[in-house]
């Protein structure tokens, strides 16, 4: 008997995970947390339906946070089995896990940045990252892995982060797809999804299952970024560490060769993860395409300076005229960007330009909607800087992407909607079975699917 109980990222974005039991052997496929608001983040702290020693094996798909930040806790409850993932992705996990311990701490000893003076105490520190650590098997791409008791598992290309696979789950003679976060088709610097081929079941994520990207982000980029520096202040790009810093400064690579107003303009990177990652794409060349003379750490950006000690970031305050800091967190939710913000935010020459989805809780949220003040590290800031937000930069499929990547099912699988807002996914669903002809459904938290 063969069943998939969907934990988390069922009606939420965050916090993926999805429990399959065979004949009693459980499993997970990821095992993320919970982010955004208050009531989302609550969710960590529900009891799981099986208990954490008696689950032999995860299957990570990427190296996100919401995918595999819950795996400590996890470690710490009990759990003594195998995680399996993808080379690259064991590599991501280490410094996105190292980092969330850390930030846990923080966040527990010196508060949440807005409105909320204290966050829970912290989930798991670097010992119960070191412990997780040495639980996982890394296996290659398109290779089958035995889980026992269970089946078996192929990991293949997602094209969303680097190292990112989706999972195909074998059971007897059923295959369960799950997507993991599929990326964008012809990206800069990682290759499209793999094809899936035959599926009896698909869990599928819907993060922009209702919607389709902006189709030239690199001319928004170029005429946000114009903007700013004839504003004539710093211009503070809040990005995600893992990939989006690449992709920006990629595409400030690309811009610098054709403007050349923008071909001067200094770009500081602070952020000492961002730099750990560029190790990544240094260490895994087969995990991306290749980037000719766009090598790391620069990634073709003409004018970078990296810097990695607190001292170096504080060096920026100093700086003067337009400049570019590239920062961690992108939605302004933690990291070293909240101090950039803290000082330029009030600033009528400054520019924020936000590049991604913005989660309903965080400071980008409350910024890009419009907000005069806010309240960072206990100080209430007035807002005089202008807020840009260019969207397009997004490594997950749009509604086409990931229309045309579940075409490439052979087979007329069951299919479910997960990791998404409820009209998201919904959306998905309806476009899935119009397009598609497939049943279609949105998961919903502790439902149970039993296959026949
Ligand atoms: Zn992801």
């Amino acid at each position: 008997m063969l069943e998939v109980t969907f934990v988390g990222a069922a009606g939420t974005v965050t916090g993926s995970k999805h429990l399959l039991t065979a004949d009693g052997t459980h499993a997970f496929v990821d095992c993320g947390l919970f982010q955004g608001t208050d009531d989302v983040r609550a969710l960590n702290d529900a009891p799981l339906p099986v208990a954490a020693h008696d689950v032999r094996a995860v299957i990570a798909t990427h190296g996100h946070i919401d995918h595999v930040g819950y795996l400590p806790k996890l470690v710490r409850d009990g759990f003594r089995g195998t995680i399996y993932c993808t080379p690259a992705t064991a590599a991501l996990m280490r410094i996105v896990l190292d980092d969330a311990a850390h930030l846990q701490q923080y966040l527990a000893e010196r508060g949440f940045h807005h409105e909320r003076p204290h966050a829970p105490p912290p989930y798991y520190d670097e010992r119960d990252v070191e412990r997780t650590m040495a639980l996982v098997q890394a296996k290659p791409l398109d290779e089958p892995i035995d889980l026992p008791g269970i089946g078996r598992v192929l990991f293949r290309n997602a094209g969303h982060v680097i190292g990112s696979a989706f999972a195909i789950v074998e059971v007897a003679d059923r295959r369960i797809v799950f997507s993991g976060d599929v990326g964008r088709y012809g990206r800069p610097l990682l290759f499209d999804p793999a094809e899936i081929g035959p599926a009896d079941v698909i869990v599928c994520e819907s993060t922009y299952g209702d919607r389709t990207h902006p189709p030239q982000p690199l001319e928004e980029l170029r005429a946000a970024l114009l903007r700013g520096l004839e504003r004539g202040g710093a211009i503070v790009i809040p990005a995600f560490a893992v990939e989006r810093t690449q992709d920006i400064l990629y595409a400030i690579g690309k811009l610098q060769q054709r403007d050349a107003r923008l071909a001067a303009l200094p770009v500081h990177l602070d952020s000492p993860m961002a730099e750990k990652v560029d190790d990544l794409f240094a260490s895994f060349p087969q995990a991306h395409r290749p980037l000719g003379d766009a090598q790391p750490p620069s990634f073709g950006c003409r004018t970078l300076t990296v810097h990695v000690t607190t001292d170096d970031s504080k060096a920026l305050n100093r700086l003067s005229g337009p400049h570019v800091i590239l920062s961690a967190s992108g939605m302004a939710a933690g990291g070293r960007v909240l101090h950039h913000l803290h000082n330029h935010l009030a600033d009528r020459r400054a520019t924020v330009l936000f590049v991604g989805y913005q989660g309903a809780g965080t400071l980008g949220h409350l910024l890009v909607h419009g907000a005069r003040s806010v309240r960072i590290f206990g100080d209430e800031i007035h807002v005089r800087a202008a807020i840009e937000h260019v969207e397009g930069y997004s490594a997950h499929a749009d509604r086409d992407d990931l229309r045309r990547w579940l075409a490439t099912c052979t087979g007329t699988p069951e299919f479910f909607a997960v990791h998404g807002e409820p009209e998201s996914a919904a959306a998905l669903c309806a476009t899935v079975s119009h397009d598609l002809g497939w049943h279609a459904a949105v998961a919903r938290r502790g439902e149970r699917y039993r296959l026949a």
